[in-house]
């Protein structure tokens, strides 16, 4: 059964199956909460406690969350590269890499990354510092940087030093 509901929320009516319904304490009726993240051009259409195709975001009581923040994320990454090729082919783009002691600072794992992105998209390689959910790790040695970042100039055009 379809229904109009006012979403104070966005201001929106929305017509809404009889499934997107919740009951809320008082017996009224009000839309689920569901949510679109508008992060990509996937724009995931998240019910609550949903994760979208990424696993990096999650609808939780109606808010998109980062999930993944301070964590490494193969399956995010995969995802990101995609879109990021794909952008490249019609607008300017420039990738940041942040390196992060014992995590992404192997000088393979920086070549391997340099040879994907190709000559013609800047590269930015920062140094990493502790804060918020990341505060176990050390900053980054700055001259480890500098080295990750001569290394990544063989297979790449324009390579950026930051935060050092
Ligand atoms: S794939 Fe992830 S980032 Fe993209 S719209 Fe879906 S939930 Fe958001």
């Amino acid at each position: 059964m379809k229904r109009n509901l006012w979403n104070w929320k966005d201001l929106k009516w929305y017509v809404m199956n009889k499934n997107d319904l919740q009951i809320s304490a008082s017996g009224s009726e009000r839309p689920y909460a569901r949510t679109v993240c508008k992060t990509c051009m996937h724009h995931c259409n998240l019910a609550p406690g949903q994760s979208g195709i990424c696993g990096a975001r999650k609808n939780e009581n109606g808010t998109i969350v980062c999930v993944n923040y301070g964590k490494i994320t193969a399956l995010a990454l995969d995802l990101v590269l995609a879109l990021i090729r794909r952008a490249a082919q019609t607008c300017h783009v420039e990738f940041t890499t942040l390196i992060v002691p014992g995590e992404n600072d192997d000088p393979a794992q920086m070549e391997e990354l340099a040879k994907w992105a190709g000559p013609d998209i800047p590269l930015h390689v920062t140094r990493f510092f502790p804060r918020y959910h990341m505060t176990e790790k050390d900053a980054t040695d700055v001259q480890q940087v500098y080295r990750l970042a001569n290394l990544a100039g063989k297979y790449v055009k324009h390579v950026f030093v930051g935060n050092c």
